[in-house]
């Protein structure tokens, strides 16, 4: 609180990131990074792109990327929004789709950022439970009267749904805007992209953050009809004309070329997560249908608020959501640290069973 802020802003419960702890080396698991580093193309495409053009203002209409993008996704370049991560074409989004006094309807458990944007920009939410196994339950998205938004997969279940599943959604919310973020989809679900076509009410988003190791640069895209992407532009253009800066566009436009590298890191990250997915069930966790880069789990017994204590004790550090109290969120690292991971457990569990704390 503060005398000198608004109304509005004295209001605010911000997001609150992952931590990224300084003080010493841990094993980072908790913010769904990728743990191998960015294509080598796109790290020589950035020192390129370090040069005498900086004092020149980047593109702001981003047509290469655009160019890039809508070849590899075989869309037209006015079928794409880019922005600086996916995070600020939710903000825009929001802005642009989303009405006060018509409810936008997400899942109860999901992304922490949506109550938050609805928040900032003054909407009216509600929030939709899921099943005992973090299912979506698929009727009761249908007939939103202010529009629909959900991570597919869904964090920080890491549980997908079927593309069939997302269509019904879509075809039945047709007079509002219907938002599948895939943030995750690279992981193993199903795109929706394949249906921007068919559905002028459908916006997808994705982001260079998870599956192409790139969080650091802050690039996410938008996949829609023009009608939609023409209105992310109309409030972007409202409110700066220059999100992505020539670096991140440069860095970009090489990731999407080197779409091997990330079929590759993808593919790595996935076979280490249904390694660990089997060993965490073969210690007793229950453990979600992860189709993420994350695994999302809950100790024998629930205590997952201590397991998380100790793990941060041996320098592992996971995500623990005071909502979800028995359940931890669980990158997926290299082979090695989950590996590392999977024997602190062991022992933390061992100990905890044994009456030491
Ligand atoms: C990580 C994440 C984002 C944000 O990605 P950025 O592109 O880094 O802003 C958006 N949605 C979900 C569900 C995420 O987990």
């Amino acid at each position: 609180m503060s005398r000198f802020y608004n109304r509005r802003t004295n209001g605010l419960t911000p997001y609150v990131p992952g931590e990224q702890p300084k003080d010493q080396k841990y094993i980072k698991l908790n913010t769904n990074e990728s743990p191998y580093p960015p294509s080598e193309a796109v790290l020589e495409a950035m020192r390129d792109a370090v040069n005498e053009d900086l004092r020149l203002y980047p593109d702001p209409d981003c047509l290469a990327l655009k160019s890039t993008l809508a070849e590899a996704y075989d869309v037209s370049i006015e079928n794409i929004f880019v922005g600086n991560g996916s995070d600020e074409i939710l903000a825009f989004a929001f802005q642009a789709f989303f009405e006060a006094e018509r409810a936008v309807r997400f899942p109860e458990l999901t992304y922490s950022f949506y109550p938050v944007y609805a928040q900032l920009y003054g909407l009216t939410y509600e929030l939709i439970s899921l099943s005992e196994t973090f299912e979506i339950p698929v009727e009761r998205f249908f007939n939103s009267k202010g529009g629909v938004i959900i991570p597919n997969p869904n964090a920080p279940t890491s549980v997908a749904l079927a593309l069939a599943e997302v269509e019904r959604i879509v075809q039945r919310n047709a007079d509002v805007v219907v938002i599948i973020d895939e943030a995750y989809v690279d992981f193993g679900a199903e795109s929706a992209v394949a249906l921007v076509g068919k559905y002028p009410n459908l916006l997808v988003i994705q982001t260079f953050s998870k599956a192409r190791a790139l969080a650091g640069l802050r690039v996410g895209y938008a996949i829609g009809a023009p009608e939609l992407i023409a209105g992310l532009e109309k409030v972007k253009n409202s409110f700066n004309s220059y999100t992505l800066d020539r670096i991140a566009l440069a860095g970009a436009v090489a990731s999407i070329k080197d779409f091997e590298y990330n079929r590759t890191i993808q593919n790595k990250i996935v076979s280490t997560r249904e390694r660990a997915a089997k060993a965490f069930g073969d210690m007793g966790f229950r453990v979600t249908a992860a189709k993420a880069n994350f695994i999302f789990v809950s100790p024998p017994g629930g205590n997952a608020k201590q397991l998380f204590d100790g793990l941060r004790a041996r320098g592992i550090l996971v995500r623990y959501f005071t909502k979800t109290p028995e359940w931890l969120r669980i990158s997926i690292g290299t082979d090695e640290e989950m590996d590392q991971l999977v024997r602190a457990t062991q022992s933390l569990l061992v100990e905890g069973s044994s009456g030491h704390d």
